[in-house]
């Protein structure tokens, strides 16, 4: 890893800064708008609202410093995904799809690409460092697995993947460029929900593409004007506020979550703890070396799905909640969904709490059970 999360968050930071006037807002201006002032030969940068605005332009930049390669926004991270997926895959094309990963992207692809001539392949996340990729044109990846967090070798899939001439996605959504870097790693684009930590605050749907392909992200900025999946300039303006305090959330989340793993591994109430950054995890060495952080998420195996509701639901500090990434921790009993996961799997999500006093609330119910 040579990369330098510091430098490029504090680039980020100071991204806007560089090129303010005097007595211009440091933080950028929210613009509503349609229409542009668009007189003679339509050169002007803005010219109709479906295809730029300037909120979402501030944004784009300070997430390209932040992935360090061009990104186009969406309102959400499906929109995001769609956009990859449709603006590449054409029919008779075949697609490898994690059977563990998030699953609108599985039924994305069985319901609306597969009826066109997509060939849909599924193969579970810790299987895909052995999996034959001869013929796939499109690898999809998304590591740590979501909700199970198995973990597959992001760069051995990418350089396999480039020699069987396929095009490869990660969705990094649960570890934010500043957990892992999929395209330093070798994939050719990231697609990621901003819904989670990247705005962080529970209060916006959003989505990004990034990708250092300028055809890639052409065809994908592209499909956003024709099909009109845009994001509106407040939820832009919103994430860009977000994007700011990222790091300083990630962290404390990321502590937060290797706390809990630690001392929830050996507790007499857990038959199981599922987190990349403990050395008894099966991925635990390759997320070593491809993350930099080990991520905000731990999976709890409880007896039952009745202890695993009795411990969302008499935490204090812990919201039952389906998403992940914002201010509080959230849990949810994820076989509630039929994720193919033990009844008794809570998917933790940790949030920025002070670690102790989250811990404290976490071990009193854990005593209850
Ligand atoms: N990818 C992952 C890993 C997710 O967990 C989610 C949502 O939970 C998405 C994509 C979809 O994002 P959104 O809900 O913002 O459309």
């Amino acid at each position: 890893m040579d990369h330098d999360n510091e430098q490029i968050v504090a680039r980020m930071l100071h991204h806007r800064g560089a090129t303010l006037q005097p007595g211009e807002p440091l933080g950028p201006p929210i613009v509503p708008a349609s229409l542009y002032h668009l007189p003679g030969e339509p050169k002007a940068p803005h010219q109709y609202g479906r295809w730029t605005n300037p909120t979402w332009t501030v944004l784009e930049e300070t997430i390209a410093v932040l992935e360090e390669a061009e990104s186009v926004i969406f309102p959400s991270g499906m929109a995001a995904i769609a956009a990859v997926l449709c603006s590449q895959l054409r029919p008779g094309d075949r697609m490898l799809l994690p059977a563990d990963g998030y699953y609108t992207t599985r039924s994305l692809a069985e319901r609306t690409l597969a009826p066109m001539g997509v060939s849909v392949e599924l193969c579970p996340t810790a299987a895909y460092d052995g999996r034959d990729l001869t013929g796939i044109r499109l690898v999809h990846v998304e590591t740590p697995s979501n909700p199970g967090l198995d973990i597959c070798d992001l760069g051995a899939v990418a350089s396999r993947a480039k020699a069987a001439g396929a095009l490869v996605v990660a969705d990094n959504t649960t570890m934010t460029a500043l957990g892992q870097r999929p395209l330093d790693l070798g994939a050719d684009v990231v697609v990621a929900s901003d819904t989670k930590a990247l705005n962080g605050h529970s209060d916006v749907m959003f989505g990004h593409v990034a990708s250092r392909d300028a055809a890639l992200i052409n065809a994908v900025r592209d499909w956003r004007k024709l099909v009109g999946a845009i994001p509106g300039p407040f939820e832009a303006w919103l994430v860009h506020r977000g994007l700011e305090s990222l790091e300083l959330r990630f962290e404390r989340m990321c502590r937060n979550a290797g706390t809990i793993a630690e001392r929830l591994a050996g507790h007499r109430c857990v038959r199981a703890v599922r987190y990349p950054g403990l050395p008894g995890h099966p991925g635990h060495a390759v997320a070593k070396r491809q993350m930099d952080r080990f991520g905000s998420m731990v999976g709890i195996e409880l007896a039952d799905a009745a202890s695993a509701d009795a411990f969302i639901d008499r935490a204090r500090f812990v919201r039952p909640a389906t998403s992940f990434g914002g201010m509080q921790t959230t849990a949810e009993r994820r076989a509630r969904w039929g994720d193919q996961v033990a009844a008794g799997y809570v998917r933790l999500s940790a949030g920025c709490e002070p670690t102790e006093a989250l811990w404290s609330d976490i071990a009193r119910v854990l005593g209850t059970l």
